[in-house]
């Protein structure tokens, strides 16, 4: 189940809640009962598109890969 990060736009404090997707819009009640509250951007971390940095090209060939060396 997803969790969604709200803000309470009345005394500023920060609180998350657990709810299906289908309720993510849904409104939410400051933990001090303040209903003004907005829903922040999740911080979920995203996977698939993992830092993959390509394999420095060399190896193999170069001059003692011919024999011209010895
Ligand atoms: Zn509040």
């Amino acid at each position: 189940m997803p969790r969604y990060d709200f803000r309470c736009r009345s005394c500023g404090a920060t609180f998350e809640l657990n709810r299906p997707m289908a309720r993510a819009n849904d409104p939410a009640t400051c933990p001090e009962g303040h209903p003004d509250t907005v829903k922040l951007l999740s911080t979920v971390a995203v996977t698939g598109a993992a830092a993959s940095a390509p394999a420095p090209a060399g190896g193999g060939g170069g001059c003692c890969g011919g024999g011209c060396c010895g």
